[in-house]
């Protein structure tokens, strides 16, 4: 007979009055992998570090590392200095992780150009650290992991106050999930993470759920990392440029790190490049201490009501948007809708993903 923990967990308020913003934002999905390679094109070097999907954040300190280093021994690299000038185009999580890194590796003249820097998905995302909602050929699975284990040493060391140049940004908190699979966290278990346990969610309300918890689970406080890193970069001299990009040509420096994300699709010419669409819902006037885990589950595939493909599934992360209430905490999510964009912004979803919520709580 299995004993599982019961763990008692407040439900946060759902009524209308308890809801705030409502976002809409899109994954950089590639399909296959993520582009993590370095290239010669025309006389420039251009290393690409775009399409990480739903992982952007879960894998950025990680794969900027991985792509830093495959430009610094690529054939194309021999006159790279640190003093050489290197432009990152892209200022979402890929592009300023990409960047710290550099700078870690002591390059001294690096500029970001962006057409946008405020508002982005970067920005928006739920802060969940697992390798999940991307699209991974099996043979890069090994080093997706390796750049996921790398990133969670890196999220450890803020939430646990021994990081060198951040300390907030991240939380260490149980993290719940209806089974291993759904977390592709197994793969760190044993080599930074303590193993999932059966437990069971009681909301109080005559509602239980059986459940795994990860209780050494990461959440990354996106908007405030992204504070962070654009803080420590322009304290380090990083110039930031706002301007969209046409052609890599344009750009006047020969080392180029491709970190435009969506962008991709037409900078890079990538028709490997989806658009991912995602619904979140803020949450406000909330009890922070109920908050102080993660949860997902995933719901079965289905047809939004304009005929596009939607995973559908429930998340509560302790989200908070910079410039709210303390008690503003906590983010509903999310839907998976391949291909769909701005142009198409199936505003449906946001109802039905607060009625998997509640269904998920047992609230009527
Ligand atoms: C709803 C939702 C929830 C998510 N939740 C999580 C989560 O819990 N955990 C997780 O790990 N990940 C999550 N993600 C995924 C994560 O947010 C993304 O993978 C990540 O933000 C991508 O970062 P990026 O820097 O590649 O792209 P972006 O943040 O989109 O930044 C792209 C940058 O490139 C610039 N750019 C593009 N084209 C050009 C051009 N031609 N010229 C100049 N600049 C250009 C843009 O202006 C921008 O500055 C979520 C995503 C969504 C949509």
């Amino acid at each position: 007979m299995s004993c599982s923990d019961v763990r008692k967990i407040t439900p946060p308020n759902l009524d209308d009055a308890h809801l705030g913003k409502k976002i809409l934002c899109h994954h950089p999905m590639r399909i296959g992998t993520p582009q993590m390679s370095v290239e010669s094109v025309n006389g420039k070097v251009v290393a690409h570090n775009y399409g990480h999907g739903g992982s952007g954040w879960t894998l950025g300190p990680g794969s900027a590392t991985y792509v830093n280093d495959l430009l610094q021994k690529s054939e194309y690299t021999t006159d790279l200095k640190k003093n050489t000038p290197i432009t990152i185009i892209g200022a979402g999580a890929l592009g300023l992780f990409t960047a710290y890194d550099l700078t870690q590796k002591g390059y001294t003249r690096i500029t970001i150009i962006a057409n946008q820097f405020d508002n982005l998905t970067s920005h928006n995302a739920g802060g969940l650290l697992a390798p999940v909602s991307m699209d991974n050929a099996p043979e890069m699975q090994k080093l997706i992991n390796q750049i996921g284990i790398d990133a969670y040493k890196f999220y450890e060391a803020i939430a646990t106050k021994t990081h060198k140049d951040f300390s907030d940004g991240a939380l260490i908190i149980p993290t719940y999930f209806e089974k291993r699979e759904d977390s592709g966290l197994e793969p760190y278990v044993g080599v930074v993470m303590q193993p999932v346990k059966d437990v069971i969610l009681d909301f109080g309300n005559g509602t239980t759920r059986n459940m795994i918890s990860y209780d050494d689970g990461i959440f990354i406080d996106t908007a405030k990392m992204m504070e962070n890193l654009c803080s420590y970069l322009k304290g380090k001299g990083v110039t930031f440029k706002q301007k969209k990009v046409t052609s890599f040509k344009e750009i006047k420096n020969r080392f180029i790190i491709n970190c435009s994300g969506l962008g991709a699709n037409i900078l890079n010419k990538d028709s490997q490049m989806l658009s991912i669409q995602g619904h979140l819902i803020m949450l406000k006037d909330q009890k922070p201490a109920d908050l102080h885990h993660m949860i997902l589950v995933y719901f079965d595939k289905d047809k939004t009501q304009s005929g596009q493909t939607v995973k559908r599934s429930f998340y509560m992360f302790p989200k908070h948007l910079p410039n709210t209430g303390v008690n503003d905490i906590g983010v509903i999510g999310g839907t998976f809708i391949e291909g769909a964009t701005a142009d198409t912004p199936n505003e449906e979803e946001f109802s039905i993903m607060m009625k998997g919520a509640k269904t998920f709580y047992g609230i009527a």
